[in-house]
Formats: structure tokens, sequence, C-alpha cells
């Protein structure tokens, strides 16, 4: 990464990557009915080491958002997102002002198991895993994601159901793990 690709946002961060970035979280129930996402954790070659966050990374000159999005999941965990393999079910844009940080969701049709289905770029990212919602809390995570994405979990993603009734659970709390100025909102 040259230092010439980085850029000021409004905000007053140094961000890599003058195209902005973008990401894809991989979804799915769990049979205790349960969404879980599929999250990585960053290398300790990077900023932010050893957080985790969404797969994805920086947007090339000339490429689209979901573009990028597919081709940094394929580079840094070998899994190859085809239109036949996932339906994408939502798009939210974390808008810094002039950067942005596009996150895509979607839902896998067929079981994507961990370790095979991966080849990781451990220079990048050292696991990936998949976490609920519930798990969040536990994990160190990165700021932007921390601070955007995480309080899009209840929007983005299918809610929980308990399988014994198939209802639907309340939606789940992130007061404990969100940064406190929302909690103060
Ligand atoms: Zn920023």
């Amino acid at each position: 990464m040259s230092l010439n690709n980085m850029v000021q946002c409004s905000r007053g961060h140094q961000h890599y990557g003058k195209n902005g970035a973008a990401g894809i979280i991989l979804y799915r129930y769990r049979d205790d009915g349960q969404v879980e996402m599929l999250l990585s954790q960053r290398s300790a070659n990077v900023d932010h080491p050893n957080t985790w966050c969404t797969i994805g990374g920086l947007v090339n000159d000339g490429e689209q958002t979901f573009q990028a999005a597919i081709r940094e999941m394929q580079e840094e965990t070998g899994y190859l997102i085809r239109q036949s393999n996932i339906a994408l079910t939502g798009a939210a844009q974390d808008n810094h002002g002039g950067w942005t940080y596009t996150t895509y969701f979607a839902t896998p049709n067929h079981n994507v198991k961990i370790p095979d289905a991966f080849k990781l770029q451990t220079s990048e990212i050292t696991q990936v895993r998949w976490i609920t919602r519930k798990e969040l809390g536990h994990y160190p995570l990165h700021p932007s994601f921390l601070d955007h994405t995480v309080r899009l979990m209840n929007t983005m993603l299918q809610r929980d159901y308990d399988p014994a009734t198939g209802a639907f659970c309340p939606t789940v709390n992130f007061t404990s793990i969100l940064p406190k100025r929302w909690t103060q909102e």
C-alpha cells in the first residue's frame, strides 16, 4: 500500500484507498435457530491488528464495489462467490465523506465448511469463523466495524428463531458492545 493512495475523510481519519473499500458478510442459520456470520481476524501486520471484522478490502480503479468485495473474498480466503452459490440480500454504506466502506450481505445456498472451503492469505487475515450476533461481544472488533456494521445486524440479517416453536426471537441488544455515544442517544 503506497502513501499516495491515502485519503483523509471528513471525519479526520486517514484511510487507505482513494476509491474506498468494500466487503461481504456471508450469513446463515445454525441448527439452533441463531444466525451466524462469517468474519475474519486481521493479521498482526495490518492496522488494527488481531481485530475481527468484515472480509473485504480496497476498491481498485475502475472497479465496482461489489466486484471488489467478491475479489477480496477470493484473494483473502480462497472462497469464490458466484451468482449461483449465494443470494445477495442487502447492502449498506458507511460514508465518512470522501471515503466509503460498502458492506454487502449475502447468504450461501450450500454448506460452506471451515476449513475446507478456505485457503487463507495469512499476511492479511489469520482466521475466519462463523460468529452469531450474541457472540460478537466476545471478540475484539475493528473500530469501524463496531462503529457502523454491528448496529446493522438486527436489520440486515434475518432474525434468530426458536427451533422448538419456529417463533422469531427478540432482536439482540448490542448496548454493551456499542460505543458509548450510541447508547446515550
Ligand atoms: Zn473516516
